[in-house]
């Protein structure tokens, strides 16, 4: 097939039609997802979610039928812009394959739900906000040179897709060792005080509880040998972005949901303000990975900011075991572990031992033998 004649140098076609490629090629999975999620909703949609997008179905579809015909037309511009059409003949085909399915008009989610399903949706949507809000971000303030679809991207977006999928195993992983065994320690009468506070004060509240406990299990993790195996796997990207921040072994995650949920439930907390916590903490841990330059002056000694937490995640010496905190940096301001000077660190992962690229390698990585700890 001849090539469109763009207006376009021959390196800036390509690289065009590449991106597109790429980015049509993962839309169209977002999109076919999203069909799955209309035709199985009893499986595969988060049951959280689900009154949400009943409510909001117009919404939804509109969404899903905007992104199946971008992807379609990603495909397209990929396939007339470069001899290799592998990719945008597999957006393309994906597009089609979503409009089969149902496109936008894809039935409503009215099946019963189940006790446990799996999060598709979450996954779908989370990656299509969190796309579109980082990626044109990384390009406006971009702090290092780097690509997109970066070495390690694809292992990231399988920890990604684990998380979100796994959504409600996790919580209830969590949730019920704390309501079996310690339920004897609630107090009904304090807890009642301490959801009549305004909303905004229990958020606060929520924001500095959780932030204590957080930073002495992430030094733990840090300083304990047999722990720090578990947690070498988030600091192994050699590139910070926003992707970057979904990269945990399971049980890291585990053990950090357990000991952030404790003081949650102990305290009694209204759901509003969990809720409000659990939406502004999962976008701010987006946010102080992504490859930007923010540098927030002042501010970045209250709260964590890109630069606080890229020092966090530094091989350079003299940042090493720095900035554990997780939105509160005073936190460690007071406990001596802050680390902010002038310049931005050279590079990341960890000093000694690197984990494997792959997902399953990284899953079993703890388990294996490490003579030494990286930061021993
Ligand atoms: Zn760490």
């Amino acid at each position: 097939m001849a090539l469109l004649e763009f207006p376009l140098a021959p390196a800036l076609r390509i690289n065009l039609g590449k991106r597109a490629g790429v980015t049509g090629g993962l839309l169209g999975v977002l999109c076919v997802f999203a069909e799955f999620c209309f035709l199985f909703p009893h499986v595969l949609v988060s049951n959280d979610g689900r009154a949400f997008y009943v409510e909001h179905l117009g919404v939804f579809r509109g969404i899903l039928q905007v992104s199946i015909v971008v992807t379609f037309l990603l495909g397209a511009f990929s396939v007339l812009t470069l001899r290799s059409k592998a990719h945008g003949v597999i957006a393309m085909v994906l597009a089609m394959v979503a409009m089969l399915l149902g496109g936008g008009e894809a039935e409503p989610l009215t099946h019963t739900p189940r006790a446990m399903s799996a999060g598709l949706d979450f996954f779908a949507l989370d990656l299509l906000v969190l796309g579109l809000v980082f990626i044109p971000m990384e390009r406006l303030w971009g702090l290092h040179e780097q690509r997109i679809f970066r070495p390690g991207w694809q292992t990231d977006l399988k920890h990604f897709f684990v998380s979100h999928v796994g959504v409600q195993l996790i919580s209830f992983a969590v949730l019920i060792p704390v309501q079996v065994f310690l339920s004897w320690a609630v107090r009904m009468d304090f807890q009642q005080h301490v959801a009549a506070q305004p909303v905004w004060l229990q958020f606060f509240e929520i924001l500095l509880v959780i932030d204590l406990v957080s930073y002495w299990v992430h030094r733990a993790f840090h300083k304990v040998p047999w722990l720090w195996n578990f947690h070498a796997i988030h600091h192994s990207p050699l590139h910070m972005d926003w992707l970057a921040s979904s990269r945990s072994h399971v049980v890291d995650v585990l053990v950090n949901r357990f000991a952030g949920f404790v003081p949650v439930f102990l305290l009694g907390f209204h759901p509003s303000a969990i809720y409000g916590y659990l939406v502004f903490v999962s976008f701010h841990a987006v946010y102080i990975h992504a490859n930007v330059n923010h540098r927030w002056p002042y501010l970045r000694w209250v709260f964590a900011t890109p630069e606080f937490h890229h020092w966090h995640h530094t091989s350079d010496e003299e940042g090493i075991d720095k900035n554990f905190a997780v939105f509160l940096s005073f936190i460690d301001v007071i406990f001596g572990t802050a680390h902010q000077p002038a310049h931005w660190p050279s590079r990341y992962g960890t000093t000694q031992f690197q984990p494997p690229e792959t997902y399953l390698g990284q899953l079993a990585y703890p388990f294996k033998r490490h003579e030494k700890t990286p930061y021993g």
